[in-house]
Parts: structure tokens; sequence; C-alpha cells
């Protein structure tokens, strides 16, 4: 059967842009300073009245979402139908015409294990694909993807009218078939990044009769959208914190390697770097970050590696995403040998909201 249950238009990022940020160096010399992600602009919208649903279906997160370490809500619905977006609390966690909630995992290497995606209610398979090749858009792009935007997917029915969309499965991994039963919590494929999607995560998206809804709010996408204020949530029990909207910003990674980096590197897990190697880098990847945040990363070494490190000017936008490295090059000889410390801090409201320091040794 042909798949017809297509409702997003986008998964991942809209476009990977890389804005040049102005960097102000701490240190001079032979220092690279990248930044990349994605930036989408908050639309300020007027709160109106909230159409609630109070059915009794209530939806689990399609994959393990407890640990923000693990897995966090890279993009929200936008609930504002045309142009301008407002994620469910009126913010910029969304991008223009998202019809879904975004659950992504840490990495490919995390993918590649096998993250279960499961059932969120109990339900009836409307439609299944599979076959669809991981990575297909970021290598190919549009050629590659069609209008499968949505990669390998499995459509399910529920009751009351809502129909629940899963995406970006991983090929080869869809377990069900059209018209079998499947269960809340039911194993039915494993999270992957087919279709239109720039790492690994799966695209939740809601519908009760034609409307998409949004299962934070239980409202619906609209010319009006309806963020802020009380909502019915539709998922079983307590929304994590960090689930919300207005939660983060998180640190999604960080770590060391021996040479530049790119938010692509990054989603494969740079190597470690070794004694010979070329360059010292220290990485971090964070989510949620919000107009006006202001970061800061450092690197600094045993006797003999010049620390190094930059401020970034604040944000112009809500990014959903946002990669830093800081490093340098080795000019004589192999590293010195001892404990680098790689540093990143967010600072918001002139507050200090993130800060996280690693330790890496080089023997
Ligand atoms: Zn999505």
């Amino acid at each position: 059967m042909l798949w017809i249950v297509i409702f997003e238009k986008g998964s991942a990022m809209k476009k990977l842009v890389m804005p040049a940020l102005v960097v102000v160096p701490l240190a001079v010399g032979a220092m690279w300073v990248l930044t990349g992600g994605k930036s989408e602009t908050a639309a300020a919208l007027p709160d109106t009245v909230a159409e609630g649903i109070v059915e009794g279906v209530r939806f689990v997160a399609p994959v393990d979402c407890t640990d923000p370490r693990a897995c966090v809500v890279q993009n929200h619905v936008d609930l504002k139908a045309g142009p301008g977006i407002s994620d469910p609390a009126c913010g910029g966690r969304t991008y223009d015409e998202h019809q879904g909630v975004d659950f992504r995992i840490l990495d490919l290497p995390t993918m590649l294990k096998g993250v279960p995606v499961v059932a969120v209610a109990d339900g009836e398979v409307m439609g299944v694909r599979d076959g669809e090749y991981d990575g297909a858009w970021l290598a190919r792009g549009r050629e590659a993807v069609g209008d499968r935007d949505c990669g390998n997917g499995i459509a399910l029915k529920h009751d009351d009218g809502f129909v629940t969309q899963l995406c970006h499965l991983r090929r080869g991994s869809v377990l069900v078939k059209e018209g079998d039963t499947v269960t809340q919590g039911q194993h039915i494929a494993s999270v992957g990044m087919s279709g239109r999607a720039e790492f690994p995560h799966v695209h939740l998206s809601v519908r009760k009769d034609e409307a998409r809804i949004d299962p934070f709010t239980g409202r619906s996408i609209s010319d009006e959208a309806t963020c802020g204020g009380s909502a019915d949530s539709l998922w079983a029990g307590a929304i994590p914190d960090h689930w919300q909207p207005s939660a983060g910003p998180f640190i999604f990674k960080s770590g060391f390697t021996s040479a530049p980096v790119t938010l692509a590197t990054i989603e494969r897990a740079p190597a470690d770097p070794v004694k010979d190697a070329p360059a010292l880098v220290f990485y971090a990847r964070a989510v949620a970050l919000q107009k006006g945040d202001i970061e800061k990363i450092e690197l600094s070494g045993p006797e003999g590696f010049e620390p190094v490190g930059s401020v970034g000017q604040p944000l112009e936008h809500d990014k959903a995403q946002i990669m830093r490295f800081v490093g340098r090059p080795t000019k004589d000889g192999p590293l010195p040998a001892g404990e680098y410390h790689g540093r990143y801090q967010i600072e918001r409201n002139g507050e200090p909201i993130l800060d996280i320091s690693r330790r890496y040794v080089i023997e």
C-alpha cells in the first residue's frame, strides 16, 4: 500500500546555516572559532483562548526520554499556521511549519546501537514505510528524499479520532504492518534519521480528526496560535521538565578531539585526541539557547600549551542547537603530556545558567 499519511513538512533543521557570529578572542595566536547551528526567530503572539481536548487518549513518549543527557525535545510544534512561529509556550523552540515534536537522541553511534521506538498509545497500524536510507538527506539532500520527508514511518489510529505518525525511523527497523494492533509502549521500530533528518530523532505528529494537534497543549495548529496559559496535555502522567519548550539550555555533547568539528562530525562522535595529534580541540554542542544568551568557551592545558578561548556576542535569535569549538594546532612536536581542561558556559540575563567543564589527559 502506498504511504499516504504524510503530514509533516520538514523534520529536522529547515536549513543548515553557519552564521558568522562575532567573537572576541581571549588569546591571540593560532585559534579557530567556528560557530554553527540553526536559528529561528521567535514571534511574539497574543494569548488567545485555548481549545481543550478532554477525551481519554493519553500518549507516552515514542522513545525513552527520561534522561536529559540521552534525549531532549529539540523542536516543538509550530502552533502558528502560515508564516511566523510559536512553540506551545509562545517561544521559538520550533521552526516554521513544523507539525510535530522532535525527540532527539544523543548521536549516531547511539542510534547504531539501536534505540527502540514504541507505540505512543493503543491503536491500529494504518500504514508503514520502510527501506529509506538513514542519512540520505545529509548526504544527497532533497533529491535523495524526494517528497518522502518522513522517511521510514508508521501511522497509527487510536481512539477518539486520534492519529499519530512517527517519522525518520531506522531503515529496516519497522516491526509492524498495516492492520496490526499495537499496545501502548510496544516496541515497533528504532530511532533513525531517514527522510528529511539531520540528526537521529523521532518526529511525532498527532492529528485528531483532520486537525493537527500539539500533544503538550491539546491545541490545534491554527491561524491564531494559542500558546501559553494553562493547557490540557495529552501526555500520560506528568511532563518531565526537560521536555518543556521553556526548558534548557542543555549541554548535549562535549569533548576533545584533534581537528575542527562541525555539527555533522559531532553527530558522528569525533575521535579522542592522541599525543601526536595535529591539533587539540575542545567542542560543545548545546540545545535550546535563547536570544540574548552569551556563550564562552575555553581550552587550557599543561605547561607548554597556551590557553585559548572566546566569548560570543549575545545571540540574535533563539537557537534549537548550537555548536562551538576552540582549539590550537600543535606547532613544535607532540602535545605536552598532562591534563587539559575544556569549559563551556552560557550566561542569560547576566546570570550563568550553564557551566560545564571537561578534563582530558594526554599521557
Ligand atoms: Zn520534526
